[in-house]
């Protein structure tokens, strides 16, 4: 097989984006890269050192000092912030509130695009995000454009986020974060959210994981060259 395949999914805020990306990962052998853990991962820095996100030098320095590396186990995605293990602490809700403006900046996306593309250019990927269709792999030979009802999509992160300890984040505070996000994420100027015109739509507000991922798995046989 080739070895540069991309298939590109984004979407809204917790619509099982990743599941799916890890499901297919694993089926096709191809490797999961989840584009949002970047952000998250830079984001941390940010909070983490008091990078100003409107001081375009301080952003520079702070970009210059910052090294992302994923590892992964069992389709598992892992990320590591300068060696450290990141991959709880980015999913809490300090990050969640914080990553849509770090995101919007304009040097962080042309750095994070940059990376993500040199991970594209040898190996098979299954790569998640917002502008992975339109942005980062334009051409990839299959899109998906992910999205479900916010009331469930709501619920099933509140779940996640309960799953991990978390006792402090209310239902309403999930549906506020996630509104807030898709708002910024669909209106900011540098590469928004938004379909690409040859993404397939993947509405799953009332598949199940293994229903989604049998469709899913039929598109990409279809149009995989
Ligand atoms: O995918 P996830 O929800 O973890 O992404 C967190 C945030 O990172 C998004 O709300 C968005 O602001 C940003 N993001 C982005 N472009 C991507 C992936 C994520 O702007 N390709």
């Amino acid at each position: 097989m080739r070895k540069n395949l991309v298939v590109a999914i984004d979407g809204y805020s917790s619509c099982g984006k990743s599941t799916l990306a890890k499901a297919l990962a694993k089926k096709l052998g191809f490797i999961y890269i989840d584009s949002g853990a970047m952000y998250r991962a830079v984001t941390l820095y940010f909070i983490r050192n008091h990078v100003n996100v409107n001081d375009p030098e301080a952003v520079d320095y702070a970009l210059g000092h910052i090294e992302l590396n994923f590892h992964s186990q069992d389709y598992q995605s892992h990320i590591t912030l300068n060696g450290e293990e990141v991959s709880e602490e980015i999913r809490q809700m300090p990050v969640s509130t914080t990553v849509s403006e770090v995101s919007a900046n304009k040097k962080v996306r042309r750095e994070m695009v940059k990376q993500q593309q040199r991970m594209g250019k040898s190996k098979n990927i299954v790569m998640d995000g917002r502008d992975i269709g339109t942005t980062v792999f334009p051409d990839a030979p299959v899109k998906f454009f992910m999205t479900a009802d916010p009331k469930i999509r709501a619920e099933r992160r509140f779940k996640e986020l309960q799953s991990k300890g978390d006792t402090t984040t209310s239902l309403e505070d999930v549906f506020e974060n996630l509104a807030h996000r898709d708002y910024a994420d669909t209106t900011r100027k540098e590469s928004p959210l938004t379909r690409a015109d040859d993404a397939i739509i993947l509405d799953n507000t009332d598949l199940t994981e293994a229903e989604q991922l049998d469709f899913a798995l039929d598109m990409v046989h279809q149009q995989l060259p």
